[in-house]
């Protein structure tokens, strides 16, 4: 709609005028409010730009989180309390997991770029792990639009569009075709139900869903090949997803013969452990787990039940997440070689460092408690324990 002009100028207009006329005088420091955009704009310009940084030789996970689901949905103190999600560089394929509050300013504290990621992974629709997907999206369509074609390849042909729609309601389980059909690369995005459920405003609008490769996950998939040394197999966690609580998943990724395990938000239950054996057989990993992160969620007051006799785990366990029963059952059950607890409840912030003291000194695998972007390497030349690399100077805030 054209703004009138001239006569029928609405009153307004002179004072519109008036306000952008003020602003875009400079101030005394010579900025002004046009010198502000330009330079966030360049900014963005800038990081859609970034060239890659993964090196094939690499295999590590990257903590991008901190704390439970709670953070920061309840008022915290920590500034660096936010942040939903990982990354984990599988050699030179980079792999976004949950990608909730906080995820994005967090990645950008790194020295990754925006073309480091290869696939999206999402376990359920909870925020604090799909918060920041939509962003994402968004930051992937600017980067397109500004290289003025899809992922470096002209959009899909209306043939191709329809063989695609054909294939999605054959199969249920793939709504944009695969690369057999003689599709372009996109990148896959794994979603659980949930989170695609969730997601579908924003996810079907065309120019987005031609970025990628949609998939849906279900627990119990694999051996899934993400690239000729990368393997991913799903099991099925016990969450309440609010929808349901059939769909939630746990992850088990090969990367060239490192084998890590995510538990995903799960309550400790026999089946999630034997999902677990199922998935690490799927990706050829016998019983090997190098690295297991495992999700506390917090630890509840009913646990303590198992002190006083009453052995039934039923009563006492934290159904929605591990809990410090479930951590210490899955450590026992599956030895890896580290074991990171991860999505801490914040209100356990006091006495962290207590429960990693005891951790450590009563079960035989090495456990560290997970804090923001600590970055947990697994050399491929090697078959050692892992080694955490704790990145303080990234906590700061950008100059
Ligand atoms: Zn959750």
């Amino acid at each position: 709609m054209n703004i009138p002009v001239g006569k029928s100028d609405p009153e307004w207009l002179p004072i519109a005028r008036r306000v952008l006329e003020r602003l875009q005088k400079r101030g005394d420091d010579g900025s002004s409010v046009c010198t502000v955009i330009e330079h966030a704009e360049r900014h963005l310009k800038d990081a859609l730009k970034r060239r890659r940084k993964l090196g094939a030789a690499e295999c590590c996970f990257e903590i991008l989180r901190q704390y439970s689901s709670w953070t920061p949905l309840l008022v915290s103190h920590d500034r660096n309390a936010v942040g939903g999600g990982y990354f984990f560089c599988a050699k030179d394929y980079g792999i976004v997991i949950d990608p909730g509050h906080g995820f994005l300013s967090n990645f950008c504290k790194t020295p990754h770029a925006l073309s480091d990621i290869n696939a999206i992974v999402v376990t359920h629709l909870h925020t604090d792990h799909l918060q920041d997907l939509e962003s994402l999206a968004n930051l992937f369509r600017i980067q397109n639009r500004a290289a003025n074609k899809p992922n470096g390849h002209e959009p899909p042909s209306q043939v191709i569009r329809i063989s695609r729609e054909i294939h999605a309601t054959l199969t249920g389980t793939n709504l944009s075709g695969e690369s057999s059909l003689g599709i372009p690369y996109r990148k896959p995005l794994f979603l659980n139900t949930g989170a695609l459920v969730k997601s579908m405003p924003w996810l079907f609008n065309e120019e987005i869903r031609n970025l990628f490769d949609l998939r849906i996950l279900n627990p119990g998939d694999g051996p899934i090949q993400l690239t000729d040394d990368v393997v991913l197999a799903t099991f099925r966690a016990e969450h309440d997803e609010l929808i349901d609580n059939r769909y939630c998943l746990g992850l088990v990724f090969n990367c060239a013969g490192r084998v890590v395990v995510i538990s995903g938000d799960t309550g400790w239950y026999p089946e999630v452990t034997e999902g677990i054996r199922r998935a690490l057989k799927m990706v050829n990993a016998g019983d090997r787990v190098d690295l297991l992160v495992a999700h506390l969620g917090s630890i509840k007051a009913s646990e303590f039940a198992l002190l006083n006799g009453d052995l039934s785990l039923g009563s006492s366990r934290y159904k929605t997440h591990l809990g410090i029963i479930g951590v210490c059952a899955l450590i026992e059950e599956l030895n890896p070689k580290l074991c990171v607890v991860s999505e801490i409840g914040e209100e356990l912030a006091p006495v962290l460092k207590d429960i990693g003291k005891v951790l450590n000194e009563e079960l035989k695998t090495q456990v560290h408690l997970a804090d923001v972007f600590d970055q947990i390497d697994l050399p491929l030349s090697s078959t050692g324990v892992p080694t955490i690399v704790a990145r303080p100077q990234l906590k700061l805030p950008h100059a």
